[in-house]
This record gives C-alpha cells, structure tokens and sequence, in this order.
C-alpha cells in the first residue's frame, strides 16, 4: 500500500496535510530511522491532542478562560499556593475528591475554580461548568418532564462538574432534595467543584432547612479541600486603580460610582 494509503486507512488525519513537511525536516535535519518515526508520530499525537482539548474545552462550558498563573497570589495572601499546586496536580480529580472556594465576591473563587477545570480538561477529562441557579432548573425541569434519572445519570460523566455561586440564591426544599440527589450520584465517583460567599454556619440559611444542609455538607466535605478566602475584591482594585487615574471627575460621578461599588458585591 502506498504512504498516503496507509495514513487514512490508519486514519492520521493530523500528520497527512502535515507529512511533506515532516519528511523535509528529517532530511533537513539529517535524523535517523527512529527520530524520524517519533517526529512523525509527535505530529499525529499533538494534533490529536490538541483537538480533544478544543473540544472538551467547548463542552466544558466555562464562562471564560483563565489559568492558575494569571492568578495573581499575591493579592490574595489567604491563599495558600501549596494547595493549590497540589489540586493543579489533580489528584483530588483521580480520586474523586471535592473542593470547595468560599469568600466574599471577587476574591477569585470562579477564577480558580475556572483554572482547575482547564487544567482536567488539559488532562484528557470531562468538565462542565453550571451555576447553582441552571443546575437546579435543569434538575428541576427533568423532573417535570419525567426525566430526572436520565438527566442526573448526564451529571455524573464529568469527571469534574463545577457548580458555580452556591448561596445567591435560597432554595426550596424541593430544589434542595435535588441536589443532594445529584451529590449522592457522584459521591465517591466524581469531584465537584462549589463556589459559594456564604460560610458553612450558614449553609442552613441556603437550603432552608438544616437537617438538609448537614447531609449535603456531609457528602460534600467527606473527601474535600477547602479554600476558604478572607481578603479584597480584585475587582474593585481594579476599578479604584482606574479611578485614580482618572483626573477629572465632578463629585456627582464619584458619588455613582461609589454607589457602584457598593451594589457590586451582588453582581458576581
Ligand atoms: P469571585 O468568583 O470570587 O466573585 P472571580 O473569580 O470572578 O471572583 O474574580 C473576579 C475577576 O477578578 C475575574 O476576572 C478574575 O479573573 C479576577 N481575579 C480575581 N482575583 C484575582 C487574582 N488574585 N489575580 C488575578 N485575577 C484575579
Ligand atoms: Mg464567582
């Protein structure tokens, strides 16, 4: 069979467009018999790759994008890096553990939590990104539809599921009893990742109910890590640091924006 047969037949969409190149390099570069073969096939495995991160990175539904080294630790002193380079390392994912970020807006819970989910994406896992509020309509509208099972059975194939902004929003007993269902499918199988700017003690408050609270506390923290975040909105140093540059404002403008600044711990 000839070279360009064998490379569809093998089905190595990624080295064909790319194979006149390859073979120039070798020449070029003079590489013997087995770099040659490794050169080629580097090339079929990173396009391959490359493709499957795109795609789960789509599937994974992050609200954007951002890593681990644009968060600036720095700012955040209560953090502690070793934690968090150690959950990089994933092995809360292989081993099915949660994480949970707690601390007011705009400490960077969801950047974080964003930054972990790229890096299990990276890593060949399925991720998907919901807020509390879509995951309890989604459960919720299964429901009615008679469908809760299949639909619950779906939330347990990422192997990571992010829940985003816990505590925004109260829940009615019924949304709680959810979503305890939810968290007892992937006990044990699958991690969750929570963000929430409420503390634990009030977690009661949230659900509506504290004997709910306690059992979905209880599945969640078994085999988790907690960051817990006590420090300043980077968003609002941002907007302060703008402000300052700023030469001239009347005091009517600065009066908004402090009104601004003061709705903005809602808008997360
Ligand atoms: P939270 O979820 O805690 O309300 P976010 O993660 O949404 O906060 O952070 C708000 C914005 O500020 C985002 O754009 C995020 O990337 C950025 N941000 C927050 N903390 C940091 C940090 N320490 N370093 C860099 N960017 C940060
Ligand atoms: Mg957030």
């Amino acid at each position: 069979m000839q070279l360009d047969g064998l490379i569809e037949k093998l089905k190595m969409d990624h080295l064909a467009p790319q194979i006149e190149g390859v073979c120039e390099q070798a020449a070029k570069k003079d590489l013997n018999y087995k770099e040659f073969l490794t050169l080629a096939l580097d090339t079929e495995w990173r396009g391959r790759h490359l493709k499957g991160v795109e795609s789960r990175l789509v599937q994974a539904r992050l609200p954007w994008v951002k890593t681990i080294d644009e968060f600036d630790f720095a700012f955040q002193p209560s953090i502690d890096r070793k934690v968090v380079r150690e959950l990089s390392g994933l092995a809360f994912c292989e081993r099915a553990e949660n994480v949970i970020m707690l601390g007011p807006p705009g400490v960077g819970k969801t950047h974080l939590a964003v930054a972990l989910g790229v890096k299990a994406v990276e890593a060949g896992h399925r991720v998907l990104f919901l807020t509390l509020e879509s995951l309890i309509m989604r459960l919720s509208r299964a429901r009615s539809e008679n469908r809760l099972d299949r639909q619950l059975q779906q939330l347990v194939y990422p192997k990571v599921l992010i829940l985003d902004e816990m505590g925004y929003l109260p829940m009615s007993r019924e949304d709680a009893s959810l979503f305890f269902r939810l968290l007892s499918r992937r006990y044990e199988k699958a991690s969750i990742i929570i963000t929430s700017n409420k503390s634990f003690t009030d977690w009661g408050e949230i659900f509506g109910d504290q004997v709910m609270a306690t059992a979905i506390l209880d599945r969640l923290l078994h085999h988790s890590t907690v960051i817990s975040i006590k420090g300043d909105s980077y968003r609002l140093r941002e907007k302060k640091k703008a402000g300052m540059l700023e030469k001239q404002r009347t005091r009517k403008e600065e009066a908004n924006e402090e009104d601004e600044e003061k709705k903005e711990p809602l808008k997360t």
